[in-house]
């Protein structure tokens, strides 16, 4: 059994302490694959890293963050494209709109988002959608930018079955992670209702841990909790969850 983590942080500062154990915690339990989302040009040094540390494990993806797009982000979204002109990542991420942390920033958002997904398009690599309260925003972008060679995952889904049908609709795999657990997450009701083939694992470490870790520190390790309970949901055994959501993982990213 391999269990793949589709969005971790795990270049974050939140890790510095203890980094390594915190990796080699989930190695030991067969989290075998990481797949990291960026942020903004203040990460990129701590991303490659990590890949340097954790060759094997670790694959990076290069990308904007909703909430690092600031007025600045033109300046940001050149260090994106020069990065991607020296070096392959496997995916365009994380990238999207959330209006969660600030609205007025909307505008440049979908600028960003527009953008970045015409970069994916280019080098004909996934995207990772990050959508905090900015469901309707997302979808307009991706109804105008979708086409054959736009897929990727919605990270953190947790809209409802209707968003989810949707989502899948624009060649978008669903990223399913903590708030499954969560006695008032309201997608444990209706997930069995989605085929597996569209469904990928993650935690977002350090944030989102999943019951019974809520509001502490999360880490790849935690993973095991979403596993069971997608298990649970879906009443297939663990490992049977976690080759299919690896499968799923490769069709992605391609690795
Ligand atoms: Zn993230």
């Amino acid at each position: 059994m391999i269990i793949t983590d589709t969005h971790t942080h795990l270049y974050s500062e939140a890790f510095n302490e203890d980094r390594k154990e915190m990796i080699e915690r989930a190695l030991d339990l067969k989290v075998r694959r990481f797949f990291i989302p960026a942020i903004d040009s203040s990460y990129t040094k701590a991303m490659f890293q990590l890949e340097k540390d954790f060759p094997e494990n670790v694959f990076l993806m290069m990308g904007l963050h909703p909430t690092s797009v600031k007025e600045n982000y033109k300046t940001e979204l050149e260090h994106v494209k020069q990065l991607l002109l020296e070096r392959s990542f496997i995916a365009i991420g994380e990238i999207g709109i959330d209006l969660y942390w600030d609205k007025s920033t909307l505008a440049f958002q979908q600028e960003a988002f527009r953008t970045q997904i015409k970069l994916a398009k280019q080098y004909k690599l996934p995207i990772v959608i990050h959508c905090r309260e900015a469901f309707d925003e997302i979808f307009e972008i991706l109804e105008e930018e979708k086409s054959d060679d736009l897929f990727g995952i919605f990270h953190c889904f947790t809209g409802t079955l209707e968003q989810a049908h949707k989502a899948i609709s624009y060649n978008m795999k669903l990223g399913i992670g903590g708030v499954v657990t969560f006695k008032n997450g309201k997608i444990d009701k209706f997930l069995n209702q989605i085929d597996l083939k569209h469904i990928v694992l993650e935690t977002d470490s350090p944030y989102l841990s999943p019951t019974p870790y809520r509001g502490k520190r999360n880490e790849s390790s935690y993973i095991l909790k979403v596993l069971e309970k997608v298990s649970e949901l879906y009443e297939l055994s663990q490992e049977e969850i976690a080759e299919i959501t690896t499968s799923n993982s490769k069709d992605v990213f391609k690795v």
